[in-house]
C-alpha cells in the first residue's frame, strides 16, 4: 500500500506557491510603499490552506484574515460528510425524508448539481458510497469486485436528488458528498470576503487550489508554480490575476492495490473503477474557484479528448482555460493561456501543444 500522507491527514495540494519561491519570483519588482504580506495558516476541509494578504494596514490585514477563516470554519461545519451537526450529513441520514439547509449549502449543491447535468454526470456529487468502497474516505483502501459495484452504481445518479430553494431530498440509501467542489466554492466566498473588507491584493492557497484576489500588490500577475506528477517541485508555472487555478491529479492521492496497479482517488462514475484514461493533472483557470473545481475533477474523468472536446464547446457564459499534463509527459495548454504559461528548465523536454477553438490553427 502507498498513500504519500502527511501524518494520517491528506496535504492535497496539486498546486504549489511557495513563500519563498514567490519572493523570489517578485524579487524584480520591489513592494510599493509599507505594503507588507500577511499570512495565516490552518487546516479546514481535510486540507492545508494558507491565506496571505498585501496590505498597508496591519490591523486591517489581520482581521480580513480572522474573518476569512472564520468563513471557511463556518462553511466546512454545514458541508462536512462526517461531522454530525452538518447539513450535508442530516441530508444522507434523512431516510428520503425532505431537509432544509442552509443558504450556503443550497448554492453549493445547485451548483454541483448544474456541472454534473453540463459534464454528462462525469462530475458525480452522489459517489461518496463508491468512493467509500475504495476507502477513499477512510484511508483503508481496497479493490472491491465487480458485483459490489455494480450494486452500489444503482445507489449513484445527480438527477434523484431533489431540490426546491433550500428543501433537499435525496432517496434513502444515496449519499452526497461535494468535496470535488465545495474547495473551489468556498475559495470564491473566502476571497468575496476579503474583497468586502477592503482588502485588494490577496492569493488564497486552499490545498492547493489557487484563488487570486487582484494582482500583486505592484499590479503585476502572481506567478503561480504547477507540481509536477513525475516528481518533487514545479514542472512549470503560471501567471494569472484575479483568477483561480484549481488541480486535479492522480499523482497525490492514491494506492496501489495487491494486484500491482495504483489506483487513484477520482472515479469515473460511469464505471465505478478509478480513472485511468492517459491523464495524470488537469489544471483549470477560470474567474471562478468553484468552476475550476467542479472542472479540474470532470475533465479528468472524461479523458484528454473528452476535456478538449468539453472545453471547445463550452467557451460562452463560463469561459475557462486549462492545462493537460498526460501519463507520457505532453503538456497541452489552451491558446489564451500559452503565452502565461512556461516549463521549468528540467521539464523542458516535455512536449507542449496549444489547444486551440478551430483545427487549423493547433
Ligand atoms: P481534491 O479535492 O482531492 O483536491 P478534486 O477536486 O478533484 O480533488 O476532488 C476529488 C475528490 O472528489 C475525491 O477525493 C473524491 O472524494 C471525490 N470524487 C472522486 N471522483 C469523483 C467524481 N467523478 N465526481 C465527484 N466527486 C468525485
Ligand atoms: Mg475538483
Amino acid at each position: 500500500m502507498c498513500c504519500r500522507r502527511m501524518a494520517g491527514k491528506s496535504f492535497r495540494g496539486f498546486l504549489l506557491v511557495l513563500p519563498v519561491m514567490l519572493s523570489v519570483l517578485s524579487a524584480c519588482a520591489p513592494i510599493r510603499g509599507r505594503t507588507e504580506a500577511y499570512s495565516q495558516s490552518f487546516f479546514a476541509m481535510d486540507t492545508y490552506m494558507t491565506f496571505t494578504v498585501y496590505d498597508d494596514n496591519a490591523e486591517e490585514a489581520r482581521a480580513a484574515l480572522r474573518q476569512a477563516q472564520g468563513e471557511l470554519e463556518a462553511l466546512e461545519a454545514l458541508w462536512s460528510v462526517t461531522e454530525q451537526d452538518s447539513d450535508i450529513y442530516a441530508v444522507n441520514h434523512s431516510g428520503g425524508q425532505t431537509v432544509t439547509v442552509d443558504d450556503q449549502t443550497a448554492g453549493l449543491l445547485s451548483f454541483a448539481l448544474q456541472m454534473a447535468r453540463k459534464t454528462g454526470g462525469a462530475l458525480e456529487p452522489t459517489l461518496y458510497p463508491v468512493l467509500t468502497a475504495w476507502g477513499f474516505t477512510t484511508d483503508e483502501n481496497r479493490i472491491p469486485s465487480a458485483d459490489e459495484l455494480s450494486a452500489l452504481l444503482e445507489k449513484t445518479g445527480y438527477d434523484r436528488v431533489v431540490t426546491a430553494g433550500n428543501r433537499v431530498t435525496l432517496p434513502d440509501g444515496m449519499m452526497l458528498d461535494l468535496g470535488a467542489v465545495g474547495k473551489g466554492y468556498a475559495g470564491d466566498l473566502a476571497g468575496q470576503c476579503l474583497k468586502e473588507q477592503g482588502i485588494d491584493s490577496a492569493l488564497l492557497d486552499i490545498g492547493g487550489n489557487i484563488q487570486a484576489v487582484g494582482t500583486k500588490p505592484d499590479g503585476s500577475d502572481w506567478k503561480l508554480g504547477l507540481r509536477s506528477p513525475f516528481g518533487e517541485g514545479i514542472f512549470g508555472t503560471l501567471r494569472i490575476s484575479d483568477q483561480a487555478v484549481v488541480t486535479s491529479g492522480n499523482y497525490e492521492r492514491y494506492f496501489i492495490g495487491e494486484d500491482g496497479v495504483r489506483y487513484g482517488h477520482i472515479v469515473d462514475p460511469e464505471t465505478g473503477y478509478p480513472v485511468d484514461n492517459g491523464l495524470t493533472s488537469v489544471t483549470v483557470v477560470a474567474d471562478e474557484g468553484k468552476l475550476c473545481d467542479a472542472l479540474s475533477t470532470a475533465l479528468f474523468v472524461m479523458g484528454p479528448e473528452g476535456a478538449v472536446e468539453y472545453w471547445k464547446t463550452h467557451q460562452e457564459g463560463q469561459p475557462f482555460d486549462m492545462i493537460l499534463v498526460t501519463e507520457d509527459r505532453e503538456v497541452y495548454v489552451t491558446e489564451q493561456i500559452k503565452d502565461r504559461f512556461n516549463l521549468q528548465k528540467e521539464y523542458r523536454d516535455m512536449p507542449v501543444y496549444p489547444i486551440a477553438l478551430s483545427d487549423e490553427q493547433e
